[in-house]
């Protein structure tokens, strides 16, 4: 092989090896994060037990109505990825040391709680925990950053991480075993904090009442706070809807004026008079979507049509339902908002009946119009 000399007195060559090697890797990095940014996640269909013991009402409302979506940066999915391997790790470490957990990862045992609430538990424990050998216990785990595992050291689940708390109780109740083990696992050193939970059953009964009474409540509730700097309305993907403009982005059956979920688990459709809309059909719809008035900010009015509403939009009488010269499909509405009441539009529509507004652009940033 050839080998570089270097002439006498010549100066070394300087190799700049921060860019070299750095560049690329944080395109590698963007890279990542951009596909799992992209990643689209699938809405539950039930009122996850997860979620019921939520501080706010009204988030527990949306969410359950796919009106708003959370959306996470490709980082906080990946973080989200590693929280779940994790568990496979935690059930073999649970395995080494002589428990016998059952019903883990895909073979995960299905909570019904009844009505459109449900979950999933992450295990079965028949027996072996160390000081209740022979008790039976469901097992969840949770993976912390570091502040939230001090916390959890200094107080206890309950204190802590009360969602996680009401969570082991609605697995408790479901399945009718009534020890729980939580088991948490610091992310940045990789200690294990582990608490039984005993089975409490007014307060499991309180939650399912709370669900109840949520899923199927045709109404919006009440927000918890009015003011949009209190620090758990700003991390709540439901900020903008609260605090800003009251008006979904989602077209879907969970929506629509004219849907009702019912007592039994299932959403009916008073719009094409059907008992249950399936699942599937629900996550898209059909053209004849209205949008919920709880989930627009304008004042509705008697439409004299039982098929659409009337929205009142700077002072304009705006039909929404099937779409036709007069009338303003969902989607319309969401992409143009106040556009669709302007003359300019309803013009273009009467004239156009199949023209559709798709989104409102700045005039002032358009090109300008050559002569
Ligand atoms: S922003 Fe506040 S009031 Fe609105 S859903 Fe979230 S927590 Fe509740
Ligand atoms: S009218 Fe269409 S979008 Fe509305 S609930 Fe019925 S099927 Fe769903």
């Amino acid at each position: 092989m050839g080998k570089i000399e270097r002439e006498a007195g010549a100066k070394a060559p300087v190799f700049d090896m921060a860019k070299i090697s750095q560049q690329p890797t944080d395109r590698v990095a963007e890279a990542i994060d951009a596909y799992h940014e992209a990643k689209s996640d699938v809405a539950r269909p039930h009122l996850g037990a997860s979620i019921l013991g939520h501080h706010c009402d009204r988030w527990i409302w949306l969410s359950f109505r796919w009106a708003v979506r959370e959306k996470f940066p490709g980082r906080i999915r990946r973080l989200f990825r590693r929280g779940h391997k994790e568990e496979n790790v935690i059930t073999d470490d649970l395995r080494a040391i002589g428990l016998d957990l059952r019903h883990t990862g895909y073979d995960q045992q299905v909570v019904e709680l009844g009505g459109h609430m449900g979950g999933s538990v992450d295990g079965i424990i028949e027996s072996g925990v160390p000081g209740a050998e022979t008790a039976r216990h469901i097992v969840e785990y949770k993976t912390h950053a570091l502040k939230s595992f001090e916390d959890l050291l200094k107080t206890c689940v309950l204190d802590s991480k009360p969602m996680h708390w009401c969570q082991m109780q609605l697995y408790m109740h479901g399945l009718g075993i009534e020890r729980a083990l939580y088991v948490a696992v610091c992310k940045n050193d990789d200690r294990i904090y582990t608490e039984r939970v005993r089975y409490d059953p007014a307060s499991a009964e309180k939650l399912l009442d709370r669900g109840r009474r949520i899923s199927t409540a045709e109404r919006i509730p009440d927000p918890i706070s009015t003011n949009p700097s209190w620090w758990k309305c700003k991390f709540c993907a439901a900020h903008s809807f609260c605090h800003e403009r009251r008006l979904t982005q989602e077209v879907n059956c969970r929506t629509c004026a004219h849907s009702t979920p019912t007592d039994d688990g299932k959403w009916g459709c008073a719009r094409w008079k059907v008992d249950h809309v399936e699942v599937e059909h629900q996550r898209t719809g059909c053209h004849a979507h209205v949008l919920h008035p709880d989930m627009v900010p304008w004042p509705i009015k008697d439409s004299g049509d039982s098929n659409e509403a009337v929205y009142e939009i700077d002072g304009v009488d705006v039909r929404n339902g099937e779409a036709d010269a007069f009338t303003f499909a969902s989607q319309e509405l969401i992409a143009g908002g106040e556009a669709c009441a302007s003359q300019e539009v309803g013009e273009v529509r009467r004239v156009f009946p199949g023209a559709k507004v798709k989104e409102v652009r700045d005039a002032t940033r358009l090109p300008a119009e050559s002569n």
